[in-house]
């Protein structure tokens, strides 16, 4: 069975040409002939985006030949081949160079017509789906999968997602420096503001990584997650040390999702300063709570402290023990204050020095 697939173009004028993008013979018989292979597939979308991308560039040419002042046609320099990459192959695309016209402020003599129209020759969309690939694995597997799905062509490598995902994040690094640091405005304008979202909720915490290059020293990235019932979550991380602008970057997430001033937002955090001093005074309406993993984290090990105490004194650790189960409880349901009580009850039962001083630093750094 022969199947021939065609593509027709019509023109500004209703013109239509077409073109043969792939011819097939298919046996019936052999398992392996049933429907489009990989290989075709991708020959297909390659020859499609070739014809697609070629024409556009031909009908940008003929309207962009002239001056663009006074009309005038442009004498021809010569042609020229841009390659233009995308996730459907590299398309090579056959350009035009005229020599400017006297009326035109520009500094060269000659110009190249697809400059403008094509000014970055990678395609967005490939761009994108590299960068963001490469983000969730290594950039030579990156390569592989694409490859394997795409006929993005052969020369992908490693080395050149690595360059392409370096571009883009330049470019978001340039973008973010432009952000503002807080928000923007005034508390009139912000209740003048159309009624807000859900209430939206931020979780960050930090985690030690070794260096790879000096592997005796750590440094600490800081992650996080956004969201709210109305939108999806976004996620985001840094590394403080490095990061120039951490709390342009958290403000950057937060209004890609919407959020706006008069919103409500609650940070969960387990209160490590530099996470504080992040969150504070970022949003009118926020609100900054201990998570309770990491609450439950510090009650475990007094309760651990507790235990060893029923061992060298029944009657205080058992009390103690109490103290730290009501403190518990009193924390879960928001009362902090008679959480607070509860300690300090355990502080005054351990009037051993060394007991009082270890309960203290513990009970602390968890009530700031
Ligand atoms: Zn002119």
């Amino acid at each position: 069975m022969k199947f021939t697939i065609q593509m027709a173009i019509e023109d500004e004028y209703g013109e239509t040409k077409i073109e043969e993008i792939i011819s097939l013979n298919k046996l019936i018989d052999n398992p392996s002939d049933i429907g489009l292979s990989i290989k075709e597939s991708k020959s297909v979308l390659k020859s499609l985006q070739k014809i697609i991308v070629c024409q556009q560039a031909e009908s940008y040419i003929k309207t962009h030949v002239a001056c663009p002042c006074c009309q005038k046609k442009r004498r021809v320099k010569g042609h020229r081949t841009i390659q233009y990459r995308t996730l459907f192959g590299i398309i090579p695309i056959p350009s035009l160079r005229v020599y400017s016209c006297n009326c035109e402020e520009v500094s060269t003599q000659t110009v190249d017509i697809l400059t403008d129209w094509l000014p970055d020759h990678n395609s967005p969309e490939l761009q994108y789906i590299e960068t963001k690939w490469a983000s969730l694995m290594s950039y030579g597997l990156t390569a592989d999968i694409l490859k394997d799905v795409l006929p993005v062509g052969e020369a992908l490598n490693a080395a050149t997602v690595r360059n392409h995902l370096h571009t883009v994040a330049e470019r978001q690094e340039k973008e973010l420096e432009e952000k503002p640091e807080y928000l923007t405005g005034c508390p009139y304008e912000w209740g003048e503001l159309p009624k807000p979202g859900k209430p939206m909720v931020v979780g960050i915490d930090g985690g030690y990584v070794r260096n790879w290059h000096e592997k005796n020293t750590n440094f600490e990235i800081i992650a996080g997650k956004s969201y709210s019932k109305e939108v999806a979550a976004k996620h985001f991380g840094f590394v403080q040390k490095i990061d120039k602008h951490p709390r342009k970057r958290l403000m950057n997430v937060l209004s890609k999702q919407g959020m706006q001033a008069n919103q409500q937002i609650t940070f969960l955090s387990d209160g490590a300063e530099n996470l504080r001093n992040l969150q504070l005074n970022m949003y009118p309406e926020s609100l900054h709570v201990l998570d309770w993993f990491h609450v439950t984290m510090r009650l475990t090990v007094l309760n651990q402290f507790a235990t060893g105490l029923v061992k060298s004194d029944p009657e205080i650790g058992a009390q103690v023990k109490d103290y730290l189960q009501s403190a518990k409880w009193y924390l879960w349901h928001g009362n902090v204050e008679r959480s607070l009580d509860k300690i300090e009850n355990c502080s005054d039962l351990c009037d051993d020095n060394e007991l009082h001083v270890s309960l203290r630093r513990d009970s602390s750094t968890l009530f700031f």
